[in-house]
C-alpha cells in the first residue's frame, strides 16, 4: 500500500489492562481489527512490554509496519522478581490514578508522527476507563472491552442492587465462613438461584469504602459513557444476561469467542504475534500427540491464582489416585511462600502418566484431540477457550468473577462441576474420574461440543462488522 493510502487508514489504539487475562483477548481483537484494515497501536505497560520482549522476542514484536507497540508506565515500582504474582488491587489503583497523563502524551506523539495515520478510535479495557477522558478531548470514539463474562460484568454492575437489598456489605468478616455466603440472591431476575458466594469476590466486603469495591462501582458506572461495550462472549451462551446488560448500557456487542474468530480471519503472518508473558513449553503438544483421544485431563489455574502448599498436595493426590493421564501446568509462583513441594511419592506414582510444565500454549492444548477435560480456576479466558474447544471442566474458582463463571458453567451451561474451595484429594479424585470415564462426563463433553458448534455459528462476526463500521469508523 502506498504511503498516502496508509495515512488514510483508520487507526485504533488498543489499551489492555496489564494482566495476562486482559492482554490475550485484546491482542486477538487488535489482530481482527488489523485484518479489517485498521492501523493498530497496542499499548503495553513498560513492565509487561519488557516481559513480552523476553518471551516473544523483539524481532516478532517489531516486524509489522501497521501493527506497532507503544508503552506507558503502570505507576508501580517494578518488583524484584519479574515473575512475581501480579498484585491486581495495586495495579487497579495505580493505573486509574497515574496512567491518564502518559497516555495523553502518547496520543499527542502518535498524532504528530508523519508515518502513522491520525488516531481515530480507542479500544480500551473496561477497567482502564481513564482513556474516556482522552478520547473525549480528541472527539473520537472509545469502546470499552470488558474482558469478563457478561454474567460477571452484570454481577459487578449490580453492586447497588445487592446493597439496597441488604446482602452487602457483610456485617462481619465471620460472614465469610459462617454459612452466610450460601444465602440465595433473589433480587437479580436474570441470575436466579445464585448464592452470594457465586457473586464476584470483590463485592463480598465488610467495608463499602474498600479499594476494590470502590473501583468496581466506579468502573461499571463509567462504562455508561463509552461509545460501546464489548464482551468476549456470544449471544446464545449468555442471552438473558446480555439482554439485561443492554437495558443498562447503551450499546453492548458480544464479539466472542475471539479465539475462534481470530483463527478464522487473521492472516498467517500475524499468527506469529503472541502475548504470553511466560515462555511457552511447546513440547507438551508432542507429548499430547502420543495420547489417545479425550484421555488427558489438562490442569491449569491461570496467571494469578495462588494456592497453599497443602492445597497443592491435595490436588496432587487427587490426580494420582484418579488414575487418569494428566498435563499439569504449575507456574513458578503458583504456591504461596516458597514451599512449593510436590510429594516425591506423587512424582514416582505418576511418572508414566503425568506431565508437569510451567506454562503452555493453552489454546493449542485445549484444542488438542487428546484433551478430554480441564481442571480450571474458571478465569473467563480459560472458560471461553474451553467452551470454544468443546472441553468440559472441573472448576476451582479463585477470585474476582471466577465464582460467577463457575456457577454458570455448572448450573446453566451443563459443562462444569465445582470443587469446594477447601479442596480435598477425595473430591478431586472423584470428580476427575466422573469427568473422564463416567456417563456424566460424556454427557458434559457432548454439551460442550454443542456450545462449540453454537460458538462457531454465533452472531459475533456480524457484531464485529457492525462495531467496526458503525462505531469505530464513525
Ligand atoms: N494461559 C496460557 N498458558 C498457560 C496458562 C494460561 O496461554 O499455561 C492463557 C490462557 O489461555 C488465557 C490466559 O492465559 O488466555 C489466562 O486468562 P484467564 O482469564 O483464564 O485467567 P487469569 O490468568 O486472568 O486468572
Amino acid at each position: 500500500m502506498g504511503s498516502m493510502n496508509m495515512m488514510k487508514k483508520p487507526h485504533a489504539v488498543c489499551v489492555p489492562f496489564p494482566a495476562q487475562g486482559h492482554i490475550n483477548p485484546m491482542l486477538k481483537l487488535a489482530k481482527i481489527l488489523h485484518s479489517k484494515g485498521f492501523h493498530i497501536t497496542f499499548v503495553n505497560t513498560e513492565f509487561n512490554h519488557q516481559r513480552l520482549l523476553k518471551s516473544q522476542g523483539s524481532d516478532t514484536l517489531n516486524r509489522y509496519t501497521s501493527f506497532q507497540f507503544e508503552t506507558i508506565p503502570d505507576g508501580l515500582q517494578p518488583p524484584e522478581n519479574q515473575d512475581a504474582t501480579q498484585d491486581i488491587p495495586s495495579l487497579c489503583k495505580s493505573t486509574s490514578e497515574t496512567c491518564l497523563e502518559p497516555f495523553k502524551t502518547l496520543l499527542l506523539k502518535l498524532n504528530g508522527a508523519t508515518t502513522t495515520p491520525p488516531v481515530s478510535c480507542i479500544v480500551s479495557d473496561g477497567v482502564m476507563s481513564f482513556t474516556l477522558e482522552a478520547a473525549d478531548e480528541l472527539g473520537i470514539p472509545d469502546v470499552l472491552f470488558w474482558t469478563t463474562s457478561a454474567c460477571g460484568f452484570l454481577a459487578y454492575a449490580h453492586y447497588n442492587t445487592l446493597r439496597e437489598n441488604g446482602f452487602i456489605p457483610l456485617k462481619d468478616s465471620a460472614d465469610l465462613t459462617n454459612g452466610y455466603l450460601d444465602t440465595i440472591v433473589d433480587c437479580i431476575p436474570s441470575m436466579k438461584g445464585m448464592r452470594l458466594k457465586d457473586m464476584p469476590t470483590f463485592l463480598r466486603s465488610t467495608n463499602p469504602d474498600e479499594l476494590m469495591v470502590k473501583f468496581c462501582i466506579r468502573e461499571t458506572a463509567r462504562a455508561k459513557k463509552a461509545s460501546a461495550i464489548i464482551l468476549n462472549t456470544f449471544d446464545e451462551l449468555e442471552h438473558e444476561v446480555l439482554t439485561e446488560l443492554s437495558s443498562i448500557y447503551p450499546s453492548v456487542f458480544s464479539i466472542g469467542p475471539l479465539h475462534t474468530i481470530a483463527n478464522s480471519m487473521v492472516e498467517n503472518d500475524l499468527e506469529l504475534l503472541g502475548s504470553s508473558l511466560w515462555k511457552e513449553d511447546k513440547d507438551c503438544l508432542k507429548w499430547l500427540n502420543s495420547k489417545q483421544a479425550n484421555s488427558v485431563v489438562y490442569v491449569n489455574f491461570g496467571s494469578i491464582t495462588v494456592m497453599t502448599a497443602q492445597q497443592l498436595v491435595e490436588f496432587s493426590w487427587g490426580l494420582a489416585n484418579s488414575n487418569q493421564t494428566f498435563l499439569w501446568v504449575i507456574r513458578p509462583d503458583l504456591v504461596s511462600g516458597d514451599s512449593r513441594m510436590l510429594p516425591p511419592e506423587f512424582l514416582e506414582a505418576t511418572r508414566e502418566r503425568g506431565l508437569l510444565t510451567s506454562w503452555c500454549p493453552q489454546q493449542k492444548v485445549l484444542n488438542h484431540p487428546s484433551v478430554g477435560g480441564f481442571l480450571t480456576h474458571s478465569g473467563w479466558n480459560s472458560t471461553i477457550e474451553s467452551i470454544s474447544s468443546g472441553v468440559p471442566m472441573i472448576c476451582w474458582p479463585f477470585f474476582a468473577e471466577q465464582q460467577t463463571n463457575c456457577w454458570y458453567s455448572c448450573n446453566q451451561w451443563g459443562i462444569g462441576m465445582e470443587i469446594d474451595s477447601d479442596v480435598q484429594r477425595k473430591q478431586v479424585e472423584k470428580l476427575v474420574r466422573t469427568l473422564m470415564v463416567e456417563e456424566k462426563g460424556k454427557e458434559m463433553r457432548k454439551m460442550a461440543m454443542v456450545w462449540k458448534k453454537k460458538a462457531e455459528s454465533s452472531s459475533s462476526l456480524l457484531n464485529i462488522e457492525n462495531l467496526s463500521n458503525r462505531v469505530l469508523r464513525s
